[in-house]
């Protein structure tokens, strides 16, 4: 379909009122010009002939007064001598005659001449009055054949003066005009292929239609987005192509506006535009005219980007951010319908050793094997989902490395909450197929519940976090409730790490000593030493509530190192005072194992006190080596060198794995207090310690006791063949100066009695 330019309006049809006025001027100063020239040369002439006959007629008059003055005859009776000597003889063509009284004429000289005439009268006076009067008559014809000639002058002037003013400049105005025409034309010609060529290559596509919605014509770039064939378009109704502007006026569906709509091509295929409609008037009639931009692309990068701002590039779950906006409205929708809603806050167990041994790229490929199992034991259609809980809508989000929220809406009970978290802890305690390995990951649960539990969207988060921690303290693999005295945990822990962060400076950090003793010889054999934190003006706080902050908070480091140095110290002072060599426990924390250089810290605090290695035995937990194998290897390794000794703390609690008894360096195994506490009357119990006792005598290790409280118990691991004992039979963890004291005096008893040991 081509171009056709629209039929351009006369813009020079102002042109014949100029030349109107132009010859309305003209005509009017060559007329003035042409009658003024022969009217005025008339009037002057009429009136000079008009004066002269009258001076004329006086003076002959006074003539002829003066003559029948002096006769006292009838003056009429010589006339013709007053004619005579009265009336001089003139040249001109008039007649001058006497009239008497009664208007007869007397005489007259010249002969009577005819036509135009003008004529002068002046009275005769005798002695008793006037008595006639002379009358002088002029033809008027030499000065009407003079105005005729100054007439033929003056109509030349004013017909010259004519061509000069209107003919000659409206010649010059029409070729001025019409070299402007040409000049106009050119360039319309010019601008009309310009805008041909606009319309022909234009990317976007534009259509001209009526305003009734009828396309009338447009250009290449339309036929091809809309997938049309050259000219096949004229005719189509506006409807066919697009969608008319939402709530347009039903006689005006495409008014002139910019809309973003829907189109859709020949073969039925939407896609979207944007649509920029004006208005335009050509030959009277109204036209509209849109620019159509196919915006396909913009849509889909919007779509890209509105994507990746919402939802999680590894597992396609929404994200934090989604997840945000989706609980606000959860939480509105909530308050209007007076269901729960339940946030639950998912870390997974331990991924960061799975992620550490095998490998991110495993770490992330059960990471979308976890949000696909997530989300689909929550879908609907899951008929044992939908059996308990009907209207309960879930949304699965990953907010954080292992850490995913789900959403759920619409609980009719606490119990439905409950239903869902055991669900999703059996879902990920499924095994999951990952390349080669099949993986046991398990998840802890903190859940929140809105209104229950108050709280804005930033303290919902909050609550199911640190209900998940609290999951986490639990053992893992669990749920837990949010509750107020959760929060107030949370605070008092807020509190105690905000004056953890000073203990150490402050001096606040004492150690406690409990001995160990050989269950055979009964001589004791040992020491561990213990933390106490006494901070100031306050009671003492044990361990088991701020190691886990300091753990937290990184601050176990320095603090551990202070130990380690402050119980070398504290037992090097007390040879130096005189007390014979003892062995020393000191207990290392998960952070601290995990420190590069551990073995040349203690190698350091060693030679700084002098404490000797071989004295010095470290107390580690099971899943401390655990969670990273190779490292735990290198590391005790390296401390078994120097001559340091290693003790498997708490054991039982843990892995309980064989398998690394034989790859670590590993001198001693404790005995958790656990598993102590009731023996012998508990069979299990019993049961257990005497297979820990077993292992350890056949893996040539030995073997503690923790927490031996009664003589019974006492008596019953040294039947079972247990080596040493700790625990309040013997003595309580006591400061260093009451330690001190202690043993002196145990020592001082020994020296009277030789074979006195601690106990019987
Ligand atoms: P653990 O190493 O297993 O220490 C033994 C715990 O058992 C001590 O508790 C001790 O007071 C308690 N105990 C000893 N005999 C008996 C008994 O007959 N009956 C009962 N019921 N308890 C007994 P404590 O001092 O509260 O320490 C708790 C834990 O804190 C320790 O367990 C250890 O894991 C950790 N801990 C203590 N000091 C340090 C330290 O300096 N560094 C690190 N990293 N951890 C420490
Ligand atoms: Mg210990
Ligand atoms: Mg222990």
């Amino acid at each position: 379909m081509t171009y056709a330019p629209p039929p351009a309006e006369a813009p020079w049809r102002d042109e014949t009122r100029l030349a109107k006025i132009l010859t309305w001027i003209a005509t009017t100063v060559a007329f003035i010009v042409s009658m003024a020239g022969p009217g005025g040369y008339f009037w002057l002439s009429y009136e000079a002939a008009l004066t002269e006959s009258a001076v004329a007629a006086r003076l002959q008059a006074a003539l002829i007064t003066q003559a029948i003055t002096g006769s006292s005859t009838d003056w009429r009776h010589n006339v013709s001598d007053l004619i005579e000597t009265a009336f001089a003889p003139s040249t001109l063509p008039e007649t001058r005659a006497i009239h008497d009284a009664t208007g007869v004429v007397v005489a007259q000289s010249g002969a009577a001449i005819a036509g135009p005439l003008v004529a002068s009268a002046a009275p005769l006076m005798g002695p008793d009055g006037v008595v006639g009067e002379v009358v002088v008559t002029r033809s008027l014809s030499p000065i009407l054949a003079r105005t005729l000639v100054v007439a033929g002058i003056t109509l030349t002037l004013g017909l010259t003066i004519y061509a000069c003013l209107c003919v000659l400049p409206l010649r010059a105005l029409r070729r001025t005009l019409e070299a402007l025409k040409h000049e106009e034309a050119k360039a319309r010609e010019v601008a009309e292929e310009h805008l041909r060529i606009v319309f022909e290559h234009a990317i976007e596509g534009i259509i001209v239609f009526t305003p009734e919605g009828t396309l009338e014509s447009c250009n290449p770039a339309a036929q091809e987005m809309f997938g049309y064939p050259a000219g096949a378009m004229t005719g189509i109704p506006m409807t066919d192509l697009l969608q008319p502007l939402p709530g347009a006026d039903r006689s005006d569906l495409f008014p002139t506006r910019q809309w973003e709509t829907r189109a859709w091509r020949r073969d039925g295929t939407e896609f979207p535009v944007e649509i920029t409609v004006s208005e335009t008037r050509v030959a009277r009639q109204h036209q509209r005219i849109g620019i159509v931009r196919d915006i396909t692309e913009r849509k889909q990068s919007e779509a890209r980007l509105s994507y990746l701002a919402n939802y999680d590039s590894l597992t396609g779950l929404p994200n934090r951010s989604l997840f945000r906006d989706r609980l606000e409205r959860a939480m509105a929708r909530a308050q209007r319908s007076g269901l729960q809603l339940a946030v639950m806050f998912l870390d997974l167990d331990r991924f960061k050793t799975i992620n550490d041994s095998l490998g991110h790229d495993v770490g992330d490929l059960l990471l979308q094997k976890v949000a696909t199992a997530l989300a689909g034991c929550l879908r609907k259609t899951d008929s044992v989902a939908m059996n308990l809980c009907d209207d309960v809508e879930t949304t699965v989000s990953r907010v954080g490395g292992d850490e995913f929220t789900v959403l759920v809406e619409g609980l009719p009970s606490t119990e439905t909450a409950t239903f869902v978290a055991q669900r999703i802890l059996d879902t990920v305690a499924r095994p999951f197929q990952v390349s080669k390995n099949e993986l046991f990951i398990s998840t802890s649960i903190g859940i929140t519940l809105y209104p229950r539990d108050g709280a804005d969207l930033d303290g919902l988060i909050k609550q199911a976090d640190m209900a998940m921690y609290r999951a986490k303290d639990l053992g893992r693999n669990t749920y837990y409730f949010y509750s107020d005295e959760l929060n107030a945990e949370a605070a008092e822990r807020h509190t105690l790490e905000a004056s953890l962060r000073h203990a150490l400076a402050g001096n606040e950090f004492v150690l406690h000593y409990q001995p160990k003793a050989d269950l055979v010889t009964g001589q004791m054999t040992g020491v561990e030493a213990l933390l106490r934190w006494q901070p100031a003006g306050r009671k003492s706080v044990g361990p088991d509530k701020f190691i886990p902050i300091l753990e937290d908070t990184g601050l176990i480091v320095p603090v551990g190192t202070w130990v380690l140095r402050q119980a070398c110290a504290q037992m090097m002072s007390r040879r130096r005072a005189g007390l014979p060599p003892l062995n020393l426990a000191v207990n290392l924390s998960a952070r601290q194992f995990r420190q590069q250089d551990l073995t040349s810290q203690v190698a350091a605090i060693l030679q700084e006190t002098g404490f000797e290695a071989t004295h010095l035995e470290l107390e580690l937990t099971e899943s401390m080596l655990m969670d990273d194998m190779e490292g735990g290897v290198r590391i005790l390794a390296g401390l078994a060198a120097m001559g340091v000794r290693m003790a498997i703390d708490d054991f039982g609690t843990g892995h309980s794995s064989l398998a690394y008894l034989k790859r670590f360096s590993v001198h001693t195994l404790k005995i958790d207090r656990s598993f102590v506490r009731d023996t012998p009357d508990d069979p299990e119990d019993s049961a257990i310690a005497i297979a820990v006792i077993a292992l350890a005598n056949s893996l040539k290790l030995k073997v503690v006791a923790e927490g031996v409280e009664t003589p019974a118990q006492m008596a019953f691991l040294r039947q079972q063949g247990c080596d040493e004992m700790q625990g309040y039979l013997l003595s309580r963890p006591q400061d260093a100066r009451a330690f001190a004291t202690w043993w002196r005096d145990r020592l001082d008893a020994a020296v009277h009695a030789p074979s006195a040991a601690l106990f019987q």
